[in-house]
């Protein structure tokens, strides 16, 4: 069986008993990053053995758990941070376990986007996740003017690092909408900015951005 088990993305307390119940009677763990995972198992006095499954080992090390899962072994599947699948290498194990018709369930909990678009206040009922925008600002600012036809909420990630230039072009782009920008959310320095993109980018440049952000338009 492999349990596709949430894992907070901050708070260490988010976590559902039955995640932490099955992290701790599981086989065996596989993280995005074990050393990471390591903080929270601690906190639960979970001992699972765990072994790493990330981007750049994640065909070799897909089809070893794909073995381990088809004698029998049962497998947790966490990532870094909240919902393995969303856009992490998550993804493709889980796609290996439906291809070769193995059991699977998901033990559900937190998503940052989620937890930003409920901060927003925007229109929930109708919503696109967009994850992370371009790199470079022409293709983000094509893929915005494109997104902006749809007429819905919609929800992106951002690094600390391009948090600036994509205000930037949201700014070129949709003008004085308000806008949310929801950072380091569930932890110590949680903060839920909504304002014009341009605000937000200035307020921001005060200081070196720091820490996760979600950006819901
Ligand atoms: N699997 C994760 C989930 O369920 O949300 C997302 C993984 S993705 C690789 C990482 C991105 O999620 C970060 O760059 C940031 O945009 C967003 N994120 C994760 N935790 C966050 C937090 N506590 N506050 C704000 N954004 C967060």
């Amino acid at each position: 069986m492999l349990y596709i088990v949430a894992t907070p993305i901050g708070n260490l307390q988010d976590i559902t008993k039955r995640a932490v119940e099955v992290l701790g009677s599981v086989d065996l763990i596989a993280c995005e990053d074990t050393r990471h995972t390591k903080i929270l198992l601690d906190h639960y006095g979970i001992k699972t053995p765990t072994t790493s499954f990330f981007q750049h080992n994640r065909f070799i090390k897909g089809e070893h758990l794909l073995e381990l899962l088809k004698s029998g072994k049962h497998i947790a599947l966490v990532s870094d941070a909240g919902t393995p699948g969303i856009l992490d290498p998550g993804y493709n194990l889980i796609n290996l376990a439906i291809k070769n018709g193995l059991e699977m369930t998901y033990i559900p909990g937190a998503a940052a986007f989620v937890n930003a678009l409920v901060l927003s206040g925007k229109p929930a009922h109708e919503f696109y996740f967009g994850g992370f925008l371009p790199n470079r600002t022409i293709a983000r600012k094509n893929q915005l003017e494109k997104l902006k036809s749809l007429g819905c909420t919609l929800v992106f990630y951002e690094s600390c690092h391009r948090i600036l230039a994509s205000l930037e072009d949201i700014a070129a782009v949709f003008g004085e909408k308000e806008v949310t920008v929801a950072r380091e959310l569930t932890k110590k320095f949680e903060e839920v900015l909504r304002a014009s993109p341009k605000v937000i980018q200035e307020k921001l440049a005060k200081n070196k951005p720091r820490g996760e952000f979600v950006i819901v338009v």
